[in-house]
């Protein structure tokens, strides 16, 4: 967006509109924050605002500032496609492709007329939106947002609601700040929202803090499975469906475990394999360090994207089959991982 965008973006905001926001399936605190940020900005502008996710949220996020307000578009279908129908304005925020929302929602979303304007930092965006706020050197969507209002004029507008979402997609999608994407101007805009009122170790407490027993039992467990390749740098889990029936899984119960992978000294590329019994498909989360590339992995040979350093793919195959391929491509790939990071 360039300054002429940011003028006539403000003037269309000028009157009150009906506004959908939306972020991409399977939402972390980075999409859920951003969202609920820009509902809180303009339904203090005036707006009529309904932010619609494709599916439901991880149990972690539910207690942010009218999560529980939002509509979910598999569950609560009718309703959703009625708001978006309706609507003259839809964000589309923390990502870079219209089918992240799904095929049903993408299909509501492609038969939208009014304006759509995107905010994210994945690379390769569709040219889809009227107006695309894109840049991959931002560490979160939610700190674009914090720039967008102010942008707009409106850094006055940002309350302790507003700045409690923008913190927790910060937080969340710089791994407690500390991946490379981090900033100094990262630190800046956090230390502008603890002084409106984010408490930093409060939502720490909500995000992090939350495990059951289950929750637990499962790391466990996936840590006693993990699988490490030292000659190719790669550690890898797998859990199945009895895996997950086991330890009575709930969405967002895996988050962050394959980060225990790359963890390991010598590993420069780490993998989760998750069997996802609802969708058919075997879920799968990637990380590296360094100049190895799992966006381009996974959407060269996994269905999937994301960042240089975190994507998310999934197969068709099954759990052995996809392991099995995903063992084949490192040994391929075995000059690109070992230059990758020197660890
Ligand atoms: P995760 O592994 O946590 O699901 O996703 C890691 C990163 O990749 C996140 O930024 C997420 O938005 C992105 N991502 C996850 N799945 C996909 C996908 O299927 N396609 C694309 N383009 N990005 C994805
Ligand atoms: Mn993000």
């Amino acid at each position: 967006m360039n300054i002429q965008d940011y003028k006539t973006v403000k003037n269309l905001l000028e009157s009150p509109k009906k506004i959908v926001v939306v972020p991409h399936r399977n939402p972390d605190g980075d999409a859920i924050g951003a969202c609920l940020a820009i509902q809180h900005y303009l339904l203090k502008k005036n707006h009529e605002v309904i932010v619609v996710s494709p599916n439901e949220l991880p149990g972690f996020l539910t207690w942010m500032p009218s999560a529980k307000d939002i509509l979910k578009f598999d569950k609560q279908n009718r309703q959703s496609k009625k708001a978006i129908q309706e609507a003259e304005l839809i964000f589309l925020l923390d990502f870079n492709a219209i089918n992240r929302v799904g095929d049903d929602m993408q299909n509501t979303l492609n038969d939208f007329k009014g304006i759509f304007l995107m905010i994210d930092h994945h690379p390769q965006p569709e040219t889809i939106a009227e107006f695309t706020f894109s840049d991959v050197s931002y560490s979160a969507t939610c700190e674009m947002v914090y720039d967008f209002i102010d942008k707009l004029g409106d850094k006055d507008l940002i309350d302790q609601t507003i700045s409690t979402c923008i913190y927790t997609g910060i937080m969340t999608d710089t791994g407690n700040f500390r991946f490379p994407a981090t900033t100094p101007g990262t630190h800046k805009i956090v230390a502008n929202l603890m002084e409106k009122g984010a408490d930093n170790a409060y939502i720490y407490n909500k995000v992090f803090d939350s495990n059951t027993y289950q929750n637990l039992q499962l790391l466990g467990h996936a840590l006693s499975k993990l699988q490490v390749i030292p000659k190719l740098h790669t550690a890898f889990f797998a859990l199945s469906k009895n895996d997950l029936k086991v330890f009575d899984y709930q969405k967002g119960d895996t988050e962050g475990i394959v980060n225990y992978g790359l963890s390991i000294k010598g590993v420069s590329l780490a993998a989760i394999f998750i069997e996802d019994e609802d969708q058919g498909i075997i879920k799968i989360s990637f990380r590296s360090k360094g100049t190895f590339s799992v966006n381009d992995f996974a959407r060269n040979y996994f269905n999937g994207g994301g960042h240089q350093n975190a994507a998310g793919a999934r197969s068709t195959l099954s759990l052995e089959e996809t392991i099995d391929k995903f063992v084949k491509l490192v040994n391929k790939y075995k000059n690109e991982i070992s230059k990758s990071y020197d660890n």
